[in-house]
Parts: structure tokens; C-alpha cells; sequence
């Protein structure tokens, strides 16, 4: 299933985000792909919102993974931007988040792509200059 939504400001992303915070499930794992600036923290914003969490949600850059376990139920961030190696993900154990109890959202999903299962939901984000600076395009892709 595909669905496909259009944002104009950070707020707009923010809340779709935070409409399937809402409604996620446990054991979903959400893989946001698309460039550098484009929104994906934005999303993982609004989507822990969604969940009920209170506290700064920022980009686990340097850390990898960043868990929230303040909403009705644990949230685990992803960002694999630096990732050097696949073996970093066993080496932080990836398995007890993507296969636990809680939702995962991946930053950056494309550079471990390999173990993501294909029951993933993908959110692909992009930008249209030709529509302004601050539009996007949301893809939501599940299988
Ligand atoms: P990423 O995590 O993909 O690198 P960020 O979420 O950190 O990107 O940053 C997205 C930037 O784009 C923020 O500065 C945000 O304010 C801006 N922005 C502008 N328009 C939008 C939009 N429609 N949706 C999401 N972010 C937007
Ligand atoms: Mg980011």
C-alpha cells in the first residue's frame, strides 16, 4: 500500500508524524529515507509526540540509537548515518529493539538495508523547490 502526502512547513510534517505516533503499533519499524536537511528528524519529532513522549527527541548522530521509553511504549531512534560497518548494528543489539517491545524509526534505513525486515513501513521524504523551499513529499510505503 502506498499513500502519499504533501507537507508545507515542519509543523504539517510534524503532525502527520505525530497522527501515526498515534496509531502505532507495537513491533512497527519506520525507516525514513531520504537526503540530509529534508525532515526525517522532523518526522521522528511528531511521531514520539504521537507516543507520548515530552522529552527532546534529536538525532542520535554519534550514538546511534537513542531510546525513549517515556510514551505508551518504548521508542527506538535510529540514525545510521555513520554507520562504518553492519556489525555495529549486532554490536548495540539491534535485534532485542527491531524484534522487541517496543517501535523503531531508522534514519537513514538505506545504509542497512540488508537487515531491514520487509515488513518495514518506509517513509521516504523529498523535497520540490519548484514548490517552495519548505515542501515536501511524504511517501509511505507498506507492503
Ligand atoms: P534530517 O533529519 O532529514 O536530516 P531535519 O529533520 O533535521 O532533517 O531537518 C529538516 C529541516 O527542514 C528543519 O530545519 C525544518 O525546519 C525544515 N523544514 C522546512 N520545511 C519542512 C517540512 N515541510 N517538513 C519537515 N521539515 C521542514
Ligand atoms: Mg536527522
Amino acid at each position: 500500500m502506498i499513500q502519499i502526502y504533501e507537507t508545507d512547513s515542519p509543523e504539517e510534517t510534524f503532525n502527520l508524524a505525530k497522527e501515526l505516533g498515534e496509531k502505532a503499533i507495537l513491533g512497527e519499524i519506520i525507516c525514513l529515507d531520504g537526503d540530509l536537511g529534508v525532515g526525517k528528524t522532523v518526522f521522528t519529532q511528531g511521531f514520539a509526540a504521537g507516543l507520548g513522549i515530552t522529552e527532546p527527541v534529536t538525532s542520535p548522530t554519534f550514538t546511534i540509537l537513542e531510546e525513549h521509553t517515556e510514551g505508551r511504549m518504548p521508542l527506538y531512534h535510529f540514525d545510521v548515518y555513520r554507520i562504518a560497518d553492519i556489525d555495529e548494528m549486532d554490536e548495540i543489539g539491534y535485534e532485542d529493539c527491531f524484534f522487541g517491545i517496543g517501535v523503531c524509526l531508522v534514519e537513514w534505513a538505506v545504509y542497512i538495508k540488508e537487515i531491514i525486515p520487509k515488513e518495514a513501513i518506509w517513509v521516504k521524504i523529498e523535497k520540490d523547490l519548484k514548490k517552495g523551499f519548505d515542501h515536501r513529499k511524504i511517501t509511505i510505503t507498506k507492503e
